[in-house]
């Protein structure tokens, strides 16, 4: 089978608020996430009805409450799919709170040459006006792209890269932001219009599958937390954490989300340099919402080459993983 007989997409279900569930149509809030299954929403756009699917409920939660093991079951599931001549590429149903982790985790173990979309919703499946529905059908058109590849975002009309993509806003149906570099492209009526090329990809068959396999065979991942420098910041975070330096879950490292251009209050730092001591890996990333440490000469820390404070975080963790 060439590539462009491969029609088939796979759709996998995560819960999330696309899959929430209220107790009345006017409440775009107080629902609960993860209650519908991912078959029916497929099954609530019409549009998929003609479209070769395969559909599986790889969890259902909120994804506020990711875990370990549900990553490793989508990482998983996603890799064996990735694999199938017939597939085209992956769409998967996530909830908007930890999507730009997923999407950072499954590009940086698998740079896919298919597309992997991962979808959301902000409101739930029973609201008056839900947008899961044509987020869903959006994510399809684009999983069905040609030329599509890597892993993207795509929430009301707009692709985002697994890199760039932040979620920026509690409420709003358009809640994601690629910062400086920009959305990637937009799907309208099925059309994709792009600004920007796809995301990194190896050739099929060619990616590293150490990482992923680390990633499947962990019991824990490396425990790296993530603090703020801010007004009146001083070490005691940072000392309370020193205290759990052995044993599985001992501390690995830290992620500090600094002021500006990464700078970290004087008192928190030298905490932090006898955390880096200590054998604690620290990274800093800026606070600020949109661009990146700018690096300089004399930088007392380590920065995120232009990772968000949350993907640093996960980077990190993942890095740990091989030591
Ligand atoms: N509020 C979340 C959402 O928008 C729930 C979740 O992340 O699962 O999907």
């Amino acid at each position: 089978m060439n590539a462009n007989q491969a029609r088939r997409l796979v759709v996998l279900g995560t819960g999330g608020t696309i899959a929430g569930r209220a107790t009345q149509v006017s409440d775009n809030v107080g629902y609960v996430a993860g209650q519908v299954a991912v078959s029916e929403l497929v099954a609530m756009v019409p549009a998929l009805a003609a479209c070769p699917l395969d559909v599986e409920q790889v969890a259902q939660i909120n994804s506020k409450d990711m875990v370990l093991g549900v990553w490793q079951t989508l990482a998983g599931r996603v890799a064996v799919h990735l694999e199938r001549s017939d597939v085209a590429g992956i769409v998967i149903t996530h909830g908007t709170d930890t999507i730009e982790e997923t999407a950072f985790l499954l590009q940086t173990l698998l740079k896919p040459s298919k597309p992997v979309v991962l979808t959301c919703a902000m409101r739930p499946a029973t609201a008056l006006v839900p947008d899961g529905p044509q987020n869903l059908s959006d994510a399809v058109a684009v999983a069905l792209h040609p030329q599509a590849r890597g892993v993207v975002v795509v929430c009301a009309g707009r692709i985002h890269g697994a890199i760039d993509v932040a979620k920026v806003h509690p409420y709003r149906t358009d809640p994601f932001d690629s910062g400086d570099a920009g959305a990637l492209g937009c799907v309208e009526e099925a059309q994709l219009r792009m600004f920007r090329p796809w995301p990194q990809a190896v050739p099929e068959g060619t990616h590293d599958t150490a990482s992923l396999q680390r990633l499947l065979g962990a019991a824990v991942m490396p425990r790296v937390e993530l603090i703020f420098s801010h007004a009146l910041a001083d070490g005691e975070v940072v000392r309370a954490l020193l205290g759990h330096t052995s044993g599985a879950g001992r501390l690995r490292g830290i992620v500090v989300a600094g002021t500006g251009n990464g700078t970290v209050h004087d008192d928190l730092l030298a905490a932090l340099k006898h955390a880096q001591s200590s054998g604690v890996e620290v990274v800093v990333a800026s606070r600020c919402a949109q661009g990146r440490v700018v690096p300089h000469a004399g930088q007392p820390l380590p920065d995120s080459a232009g990772l968000s404070p949350v993907k640093a975080r996960l980077a990190l963790a993942l890095r740990l993983l091989e030591v």
